[in-house]
């Protein structure tokens, strides 16, 4: 495994030239866009990698996958689904236009940043600190590493800069789309978007889905079956943004990226995949770790349809 995710990632570096680090948080522009890792974990607790697998990435919007689970956790799904559809928009993850125009009732899913703002406000807490503590201890427990931090300069860079964020929370809150302080949900937003992890975190949580709510490495389980199916749905309706479709045909696995260039991939009952190279295409997904994935998918056979 490990000689045939090395030959992958060395086939696909070339596509890292044709993408561009995103830019638009300022202090994401400072990463090596020729970077590429990739690193699986299969369900009996092995784990394999190849490339820049132990570089440190912020999980942008892989963080959403997280919030979900912790809004659900504290909620149950009825009351986190009355808040936030399911529905894939087909617009860019930060789109206002859908929230105006399509659909004022609630933002369309979980996996688009008005959603996750939306998802995200639910979490329950006496304090900003405490919403935090919890949605970071639940990222440590499903990495199975507790030193998982944020990166203070990308959280800062993007809460100095995020006012597309702010755009979207302002015109929710108007909406009556979500309660409480505007600022404070967005910081806890760009915290969890600031949280930092490798390929191997990534897999880890990603294996802790496709083996239905279970941490493989201990036999634990942190959410139920039926929450686990449900993340894995959305993240195949969703997770690409408006290249969800084109993702599920071409490699066909519920994953979600981030612009940091990190994509999270569970293939149910087989295995977790995190891929990191943070050029991007012009949807904001990682260019050459899609092409990545591409090869896996096809080698294996990894595709669920
Ligand atoms: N923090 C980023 C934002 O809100 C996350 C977006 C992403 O990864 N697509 O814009």
């Amino acid at each position: 495994m490990n000689q045939l995710l090395k030959s992958i990632i060395e086939n696909n570096r070339r596509y890292a030239l044709e993408g561009k680090v995103a830019s638009y948080i300022p202090s994401l522009a400072k990463a090596n866009a020729e970077h590429l890792g990739i690193c699986v974990a299969t369900l009996d607790g092995k784990e394999f990698s190849a490339g820049d697998c132990d570089v440190k990435f912020t999980i942008q919007s892989i963080s959403k996958v997280i919030s979900l689970m912790v809004a659900i956790l504290d909620n149950g799904t009825k009351n986190v689904f009355s808040k936030v559809g399911m529905e894939p928009t087909g617009d860019s993850f930060n789109s206002i236009m859908s929230l105006e125009v399509k659909n004022p009732q609630k933002p369309f899913n979980p996996m688009i940043n008005a959603g996750a703002i939306a998802t995200t406000a639910l979490i329950s807490g006496d304090s900003l600190e405490e919403k935090f503590e919890k949605i970071i201890n639940f990222t440590r427990k499903i990495t199975g590493n507790d030193e998982i931090n944020i990166n203070e300069e990308v959280y800062l860079s993007e809460r100095v800069t995020g006012d597309r964020n702010r755009a979207l929370a302002y015109f929710m809150k108007s909406n009556k789309l979500i309660e409480g302080d505007v600022e404070e949900i967005l910081d806890l937003y760009f915290r969890q978007c600031a949280i930092e992890g490798t390929c191997r975190d990534i897999a880890r949580i990603a294996a802790m889905l496709a083996n239905d709510g279970i941490l493989p490495w201990s036999g634990e389980r942190v959410i139920s079956r039926e929450v686990s199916r449900i993340v894995k749905t959305i993240m195949v309706t969703c997770g690409m943004y408006d290249a969800s479709g084109e993702f599920a045909v071409h490699i066909g696995i519920p994953a979600k990226s981030g612009v940091g260039g990190g994509i999270l991939a569970a293939v149910p009952r087989r295995m977790g995949i995190g891929v990191f190279g943070p050029a991007l295409d012009a949807k904001g997904n990682t260019i050459a770790g899609i092409q990545v994935l591409q090869e896996l998918s096809k080698e294996l056979d990894l595709s669920i349809f």
